[in-house]
């Protein structure tokens, strides 16, 4: 019996294909297509609408430098606000910091929580059950509307700018985002591969000049994001939180009972804001906008889910070659 091959329908030019040794579940929810399935290099993966969202061998990458590079620069942060990060991966990461009194998570879809716990349970570990835990099933954008709480960082960990995460992409949700914000509070969002959509860094770049007084994409090596560097920004109005030393850092992780990381350093942490030159004049282009006013975010062209292909394709690599119906001419197939 052959397995699945599961592509990432995201890229209108090409695709990568996962071959899924167990496909654990599959649905279209409320918001979105979900599949978790199990492939022999990657281990359990998460795809939402088509994309890779995380893979249990790399997560770490990513949900670190979410975490750690907004929280380490802050002096003591208290209060915390996850938008989306429903597999729990952020979350975890956040609440190993000891001056992390309350953490709410905002997730639109309670399928990306339960299925976690279910099929990749060592992501969310148990942060879901931590009593500084708040979840909340909301969509993000109406909740930074209408909170009337602050928060010393918050950490957009949405998925890409399509279905039902567009709006996390928008000035609208950044402006309420900064309103949300406690004096010097940083706002943290993921911004994509600036190598295959530089239109997306520059437009949330421009978009955080034209709210904040500073603005500093930095990056990572998500290997499971398909597309070289991966892009998060940081926008805050208290410049010290940017130049931060790595003494400091690696004392202030010290001292909150932060451990154990397998890709946030101190040194990682100030590297990670050293773009590459093609990316670096995106981003300076896009702040001197934003601070002429031109506030305009990034809206990526609709996608055409359809994760069903590899459904009918399977099916065809499953039939045995017999009875594939046969080239025109032959009756009984046609009838
Ligand atoms: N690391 C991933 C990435 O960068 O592609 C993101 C992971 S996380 C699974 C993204 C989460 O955002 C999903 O669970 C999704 O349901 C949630 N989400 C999407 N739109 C949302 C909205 N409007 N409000 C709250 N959560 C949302």
């Amino acid at each position: 019996m052959t397995n699945r091959w599961i592509e990432e329908t995201f890229h209108p030019h090409w695709r990568v294909a996962l071959e899924a040794s167990k496909v654990l579940h599959e649905d279209k929810t409320e918001h979105q297509h979900l599949v978790i399935f199990r492939n022999e290099t990657w281990g359990t993966v998460l795809m939402l609408d088509g994309v890779c969202q995380l893979t249990t061998s790399d997560e770490f990458v990513y949900h670190e430098m979410m975490s750690h590079v907004p929280l380490t620069a802050l002096e003591s942060p208290e209060r915390v606000l996850i938008v989306g990060g429903g597999d729990g991966g952020v979350l975890r990461e956040v609440l190993k910091h000891s001056s992390v009194k309350k953490a709410t998570m905002v997730e639109i879809d309670r399928t990306v929580i339960d299925t976690a716990v279910k099929y990749y349970p060592e992501i969310p570990g148990k942060s879901f059950d931590d009593p500084r835990a708040d979840i909340v099933i909301a969509d993000g954008l109406k909740y930074v509307a209408e909170t009337d709480e602050e928060f010393d960082a918050i950490i957009v960990d949405s998925s890409e700018p399509i279905g039902p995460s567009a709006v996390l992409h928008t000035r609208e949700f950044f402006a309420d985002c900064k309103r949300a914000l406690s004096k010097g509070g940083v706002l943290v969002t993921q911004n994509g591969l600036p190598f295959l959509f530089p239109d997306h860094l520059a437009g949330t770049t421009r978009v955080f000049a034209s709210l904040f007084k500073r603005v500093a994409p930095y990056m990572c090596t998500q290997p499971c994001y398909f597309g070289g560097p991966f892009a998060l920004n940081f926008a805050t109005n208290d410049k010290s939180v940017l130049h931060v030393d790595e003494k400091t850092l690696a004392k202030r992780a010290k001292k909150r009972g932060v451990s154990g990381l397998k890709y946030w350093t101190p040194a990682v942490h100030n590297a990670s804001f050293a773009l590459p030159a093609y990316a670096q004049s995106v981003v300076d282009e896009a702040i001197a906008a934003g601070k002429a006013g031109n506030d305009t975010a990034y809206a990526h062209a609709p996608v055409e889910v359809k994760p069903a292909d590899d459904k009918k394709k399977a099916a065809k690599a499953k039939a045995p070659a017999a009875a594939q119906p046969k080239a025109s001419g032959s009756k009984k197939a046609k009838a």
